[in-house]
C-alpha cells in the first residue's frame, strides 16, 4: 500500500472538539447522475420519476427530523417559507426543506425542462437548481445569497433519489466516522449526528451558516470552509478534525495521530474531571462568589448551557432571528423562541438583547443604506429607534415571554441617555398593549444597557440613573476605544482588552455600577479569557457571561485564584503603559496556577 503524505488543511473552526476516525466522503449525486436529452414519448415517465424522487426525498427528510433530539413536532408549513430557517430549530428547518420540495419555483422549472426542453429528470433538476442558485447569488444581501445552498441541498436530495444513491450509512453504523462533504445541509448534519458520526468537515460554509450553528448546538467538532478537502481524501482514509484550531489533518503520520489522540484523551479526561469536581457555586479560592452565565444565539443552546452549569443566560443575541429572511420575525414567532429559552432555564435569569443589526451584522429584513463606516453608523439601538414599529414587535414578544420566568432586556450600543429613555418608553407601551389584550407580563421587566461605546463607559454614573443593569461588551468597547476594526484580522493584535485604557474604562464602570447599586456583568470574549480573569475579578466584576462550552474551564480557573491577589494585579495593571506590559504581568501571575487549563485553552 502506498503511504500518502500527511496533509494539513486550514478551515473555519465552526464547533470545538477533536474527532479522529475514518473518512466517509458524502458523494455528490451530481457526479453520478446521467444527464441526457429525451424523446417526447419519455416525458410522462420522466415527470413520474421526478414525482417519485420528491416523495423519497420527503420521506428521507422526515426520517431525519424524527431522529433529531430536538422536538420534531413543529407543524409543517403549508408552503415554503424562507423565514423558517432563521429560528435555528432543526425540526423547523427540516420541515422548511420539505416545503421547499413543493415550491413552484423549483417544481415548475423542473417540469418545464422535462416537458418543453426535453431533458431527463436528472438534467432538469440540475438545470433548475443552477438557475435558482444563480438568482439567489445575484441578491444584494449576503444572507439571501446563503439560501442558494438550501436550494442546492434540496435538489441534491432529489438527485440522490433519482440515481437511487443511498446516503452512505453503512459505514456510519459500524465505524468511528468523520463525515467529509462539499457541503452539508442542516438536515444532513442532523442525520450525521443521529448516526453518531464523530465530527465533520466541509469545503463550504461559514461560522454563521446554519450548519455551523447546528454543529455547535449539538456539540459536534466541525471545521468548515476547507478548500480542496475532497480532492485530497477518499472514504476510509484516516482523518483528524480539530474544531479548536480549525484544522483537518488527512492521512496523519503515526506521530501526528498519537499527538492528536493524546490531546483528545486529555481533553476528554479534563472535561470529565471538570464535570466531576465542578459542582457547587463558582467563586474564587478565598470565597468571592462569581456568577457564570451563557451567551447564546438559539433557544436550543439554552439547554446546552444548562448542561454546562450556566446560572442563566447573560446574553441572547436575538439578531440571529432576523438574519436569513426577507421579513422580520413576527411577534408570535419571537414569543415562542423567548418562552422556550426561559422555560429551558428553569427560573434562572435570561437576558434578551434587542436586535443588534448593522455594522458587520446584516439582515435582509432591514434596508440599511450603504455606509462608509457601518460600525459607526446606523447600527443596533440606532437602527431599532429608526424603525420603532419593528422594535415594538420585539418588545411585545419579550413582554409576553416575561410572564414565564426571570426575563431582562438589554439594549445594545447605547451612546446617548435619550436612547435609553426612548426604549424605556417603547417598552412601557409594549407592556401596556399586551396587558390591554388581557395577556400576562411580569410585574417589572428590568431594562439594562450594553456598555460598549466609550462615551457610555465614561459617563457610567449618568447612565446608571437610566439603566437597571449594565453589561460590558468588550468586543465593541475595544474596537471603538482603540479605533481598531474588530473584523480586521491583521490589526487584531492592536485590539487588546488588556490595553490599560480599556482597563481604566472597565474600572470606572465597575466603580459606578457599585456606587449606583446596579448589577454589572461582562459578555464580551474577555470574560472567558483565562489570563484576563485576575483583571476582571480584581476590577470588581462578579458576573461573567460566555460561550456555554467555556463555563466549566472558567469555573475551575476561578477556584484557583485569590480575589485579594487579583486586586493587587488589577491595581498594577491600571498603571501600566501598554497592553504588552499588562499581558506579561497577568501571564506571570497565572501561568503556574492555571497551566493545565491554559494548555487546553491554547488548543482553542
Ligand atoms: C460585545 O461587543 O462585546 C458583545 C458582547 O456584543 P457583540 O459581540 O454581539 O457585538
Ligand atoms: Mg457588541
Amino acid at each position: 500500500m502506498i503511504e500518502r503524505p500527511e496533509l494539513r488543511l486550514r478551515g473555519i473552526p465552526a464547533a470545538p472538539g477533536i474527532a479522529i476516525g475514518a473518512a466517509l466522503v458524502m458523494g455528490d449525486a451530481r457526479a453520478v447522475a446521467v444527464q441526457r436529452a429525451i424523446d417526447e414519448g419519455e416525458i410522462s415517465q420522466e415527470l413520474d420519476r421526478f414525482e417519485a424522487a420528491k416523495a423519497a426525498a420527503r420521506i428521507e427528510l422526515r426520517r431525519v427530523a424524527e431522529g433529531t433530539e430536538f422536538n420534531a413536532n413543529a407543524p409543517a408549513p403549508a408552503e415554503f417559507d424562507a423565514n423558517a430557517f432563521s429560528g435555528g430549530d432543526p425540526a423547523a428547518i427540516l420541515e422548511a426543506y420539505v416545503a421547499m420540495l413543493n415550491d413552484p419555483e423549483l417544481d415548475d422549472r423542473v417540469r418545464r425542462h422535462i416537458a418543453v426542453n426535453r431533458q431527463n429528470a436528472e438534467a432538469a433538476v440540475c438545470t433548475a437548481s443552477d438557475e435558482i442558485t444563480k438568482l439567489f447569488s445575484a441578491a444584494k444581501d449576503a444572507y439571501i445569497q446563503e439560501r442558494r445552498h438550501d436550494v442546492a441541498f434540496v435538489c441534491d436530495l432529489v438527485l440522490r433519489a433519482l440515481v437511487q444513491k443511498e446516503p452512505e450509512r453503512g459505514l456510519l453504523a459500524s465505524t468511528a466516522t468523520i463525515v467529509l462533504a462539499r457541503d452539508l445541509s442542516p438536515a444532513d448534519t442532523a442525520g450525521v449526528v443521529r448516526e453518531r458520526a464523530l465530527g465533520f468537515s466541509t469545503e463550504r460554509g461559514s461560522r454563521t451558516s446554519h450548519t455551523a450553528i447546528m454543529a455547535r448546538a449539538l456539540e459536534m467538532p466541525a471545521v468548515l470552509g476547507v478548500e480542496g478537502l475532497l480532492r485530497a481524501v477518499t472514504t476510509g482514509d484516516m482523518v483528524v478534525v480539530d474544531g479548536f484550531r480549525g484544522e483537518v489533518i488527512l492521512h496523519p503520520s503515526a506521530s501526528t495521530l498519537a499527538a492528536a489522540e493524546a490531546r483528545l484523551f486529555a481533553h476528554h479526561a479534563f472535561l470529565r474531571t471538570l464535570r466531576e469536581t465542578n459542582g457547587g457555586d463558582a467563586g474564587t479560592a478565598d470565597g468571592v462568589r462569581i456568577e457564570l452565565l451563557a451567551n447564546v444565539e438559539l433557544a436550543a443552546e439554552a439547554r446546552v448551557a444548562e448542561g454546562h452549569g450556566a446560572e442563566g443566560i447573560g446574553l441572547f443575541r436575538t439578531e440571529f432571528l432576523y438574519i436569513d429572511r426577507s421579513t422580520p420575525p413576527t411577534e408570535d414567532e419571537q414569543f415562542a423562541i423567548y418562552r422556550e429559552t426561559i422555560l429551558a432555564m428553569n427560573g434562572k435569569p435570561v437576558v434578551l438583547r434587542t436586535f443588534d443589526i448593522g455594522g458587520d451584522k446584516f439582515a435582509s429584513s432591514f434596508e440599511v443604506p450603504p455606509e462608509l463606516n457601518p460600525a459607526l453608523g446606523l447600527r443596533a439601538v440606532r437602527l431599532a429607534l429608526s424603525r420603532p414599529e419593528v422594535l415594538l414587535v420585539q418588545l411585545r414578544a419579550m413582554a409576553r415571554a416575561s410572564a414565564f420566568g426571570d426575563l431582562r432586556i438589554l439594549v445594545p450600543m447605547v451612546s446617548q441617555v435619550a436612547e435609553m429613555k426612548k426604549v424605556r418608553e417603547l417598552l412601557a407601551q409594549a407592556v401596556a398593549e399586551i396587558r390591554a389584550r388581557g395577556e400576562a407580563t411580569a410585574d417589572t421587566i428590568p431594562l439594562g444597557m450594553m456598555i460598549e461605546v466609550p462615551s457610555a463607559a465614561i459617563l457610567a454614573d449618568v447612565f446608571a440613573r437610566h439603566a437597571d443593569f449594565f453589561s460590558l461588551g468588550t468586543n465593541d468597547l475595544v474596537q471603538y476605544l482603540l479605533a481598531v476594526d474588530r473584523t480586521n484580522t491583521e490589526l487584531a493584535p492592536l485590539a487588546s482588552p488588556y490595553d490599560p485604557a480599556a482597563l481604566r474604562l472597565i474600572a470606572n464602570v465597575a466603580r459606578e455600577a457599585e456606587a449606583a447599586g446596579i448589577p454589572l456583568s461582562i459578555c464580551g470574549a474577555m470574560a472567558s479569557d483565562l489570563h484576563a480573569l485576575p483583571l476582571l475579578v480584581g476590577l470588581g466584576l462578579r458576573k461573567l457571561s460566555m460561550e456555554p462550552a467555556t463555563i466549566r474551564t472558567v469555573k475551575a480557573a476561578l477556584r484557583r485564584l485569590d480575589a485579594a491577589t487579583c486586586r493587587t494585579i488589577a491595581t498594577r495593571a491600571l498603571q501600566a503603559e501598554s497592553a504588552t506590559e499588562v499581558r506579561a504581568m497577568v501571564h506571570e501571575a497565572t501561568e503556574s496556577l492555571l497551566s493545565d487549563l491554559l494548555a487546553l485553552c491554547a488548543a482553542t
